[in-house]
């Protein structure tokens, strides 16, 4: 089952894991929110030019996988926010 266009799980219920639909790559349980073993980059949004006008303090963060470096996933947050959840409802 995929999780999102980038990500896929594995298995089922409290067993199940999160991996790179690329390479594969293990993020560990479902159970645990993926974005905290993946490649985590963030840049200031008001400093990343025009068509971007935000406040002081908004984050763009962008998650990437350790093994192959594809881009997985994108939010934006102020700085100490904790990583938005994906989920499933089915
Ligand atoms: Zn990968």
């Amino acid at each position: 089952m995929q999780l999102s266009q980038t990500l896929k799980i594995n298995g089922h219920d409290d067993k199940a894991t999160v991996s790179c639909l690329k390479c594969d790559h293990e993020f560990g349980s479902q159970t645990r929110n993926w974005k905290h073993t993946a490649q985590l980059n963030e840049e200031k949004m008001n400093t990343m030019g025009v068509p971007y006008t935000t406040g002081e303090g908004v984050l763009f963060r962008s998650f990437s996988c350790p093994e192959c470096g594809v881009l997985l996933d994108t939010e934006l947050a102020i700085a100490g926010d904790a990583f938005l959840e994906d989920k499933i409802y089915v």
